[in-house]
């Protein structure tokens, strides 16, 4: 039983980085988060219970009981044909459990992000790719280029831990930051000190043109960046003897072509490596995308969109996109599997919407059956993939409020 006023260490399943040096204070089965980043210990703390926590199933409005729920579900999925999981964030329990129910009912699962693994996948598979991980670019990288401005909201700490940490292995002197984009004073100001950081307001567009002015030997027009700025940024990375490329692929969603982009700054790595050493380091979803690229890739070979078939797992980036299925009407019954998402869930007015999530989850309209489970790291051991996919962590649990796992019902329902 958890006790009043107990110091727990949580690995913080809420976004890619997964730290494990949080401390939390518990009494009885809320947590005070003691963490001196104030976006990451509200967010952290925004799982609490509160008032509107939800931790009995509810058909519609009503409360009903387990077997009920599970009954109503079993029911719902019996009368209709096509049934879509859409994965919002579970650990690895999580999903291997949908892919076993998956492989009982053939289902089709799809991760809510997988439109930006499908951007960073592409290069992966048709061009050369070298990446590295957090621990390198902490302890090793002495220039890093930040491409796009939402990665430190994405990723609170991904400054303190790995950017401009206070502790680096073999880096005595200050990271040199180039940061490429839209990025407020205020992000720069809080680097100043810690790194040499030069801030590039810059549009993202640009950047395959900007990559390829840096390797030429005179000084090229390109818009939108004056010849001192280019001139600094080529000296920087003349100097570089690590040079790390980090981004969050969902920067470059409203870009014109965001597979362009990544293929650019692929490539201009790869090409760094003839002078020195260099490697990307994109920043994955908050959603547990990792989590969810690496246990459907084990398992089945695709690392999503994927639907059961004739006794097998079967891909197809389009066929069994979300989104397009959703929008064309293909779909009977929605599954969505939401342990760690604080955003409202879409729900899908033409079809039968299944929710299993945290007591805290809300939604655009009511779900036909909603089942409270646990969230991984708070109400239960799990293991999550952080972004770089060379750590698997294994996250605690912090506090007993008996709710069921993603995997105790999925088990059921197969
Ligand atoms: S940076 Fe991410 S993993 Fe680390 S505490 Fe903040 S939300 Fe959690």
């Amino acid at each position: 039983m958890t006790s009043r006023n107990d110091n727990k260490n949580l690995v913080c399943p809420f976004c890619s980085l997964h730290c494990d040096d949080i401390s939390v204070t518990t009494d009885n089965n809320s947590y005070k988060v003691n963490e001196k980043n104030n976006v990451c210990s509200k967010k952290i703390d925004s799982y609490n219970l509160n008032k509107k926590s939800v931790t009995l199933p509810k058909k519609g409005a009503k409360f009903i009981t387990l077997s009920d729920a599970l009954k109503g579900i079993h029911d719902l999925i019996k009368g209709h044909n096509e049934t879509l999981i859409i994965n919002h964030g579970v650990d690895l329990s999580g999903v291997r459990s949908m892919l076993n129910f998956a492989s009982q009912r053939n289902c089709i699962i799809d991760h809510v992000n997988s439109k930006f693994l499908y951007q960073n996948i592409g290069v992966v598979q048709r061009t050369g790719y070298m990446a590295t991980s957090l621990t390198e670019t902490k302890n090793r990288a002495d220039t890093i280029i930040i491409f796009g401005n939402k990665i430190l909201d994405k990723s609170p700490r991904l400054l303190d831990k790995v950017i401009a940490p206070k502790n680096s292995l073999c880096s005595k002197s200050k990271k040199e930051i180039l940061l490429i984009g839209d990025f407020t004073e205020k992000i720069v100001k809080s680097m100043k000190g810690r790194c040499n950081v030069t801030n590039i307001k810059f549009d993202l567009n640009m950047i395959n043109d900007l990559l390829n002015a840096t390797l030429s030997s005179d000084l090229k027009n390109v818009k939108g960046l004056s010849k001192n700025s280019l001139s600094k940024i080529k000296r920087i990375i003349g100097k570089s003897k690590y040079l790390v490329a980090t981004w969050t692929t969902s920067d470059f969603i409203k870009t014109k072509n965001p597979k362009k982009i990544i293929s650019s700054i692929s490539k201009f790595i790869v090409n760094h490596n003839k002078f020195s050493r260099a490697g990307c380091m994109p920043i994955s979803g908050v959603l547990a995308d990792a989590t969810s690229t690496q246990a459907l890739t084990w398992m089945t070979g695709f690392p999503s969109r994927i639907k059961h078939i004739e006794e097998t797992f079967k891909h197809d980036r389009n066929a069994f996109n979300s989104e397009i299925l959703l929008a064309n009407k293909n779909i009977d019954v929605v599954i969505h599997v939401s342990t760690i998402n604080a955003e409202k869930l879409k729900m899908n007015k033409n079809v039968k919407n299944i929710v299993l999530g945290h007591p805290n989850t809300s939604f655009t309209s009511m779900p036909d059956i909603f089942i409270p489970v646990g969230i991984p790291g708070i109400d239960y051991e799990g293991i999550m993939f952080r972004t770089d996919n060379v750590v698997s962590v294994a996250l605690k649990d912090i506090r007993n409020i008996k709710l069921p796992t993603t995997q105790n019902i999925l088990d059921k329902l197969a």
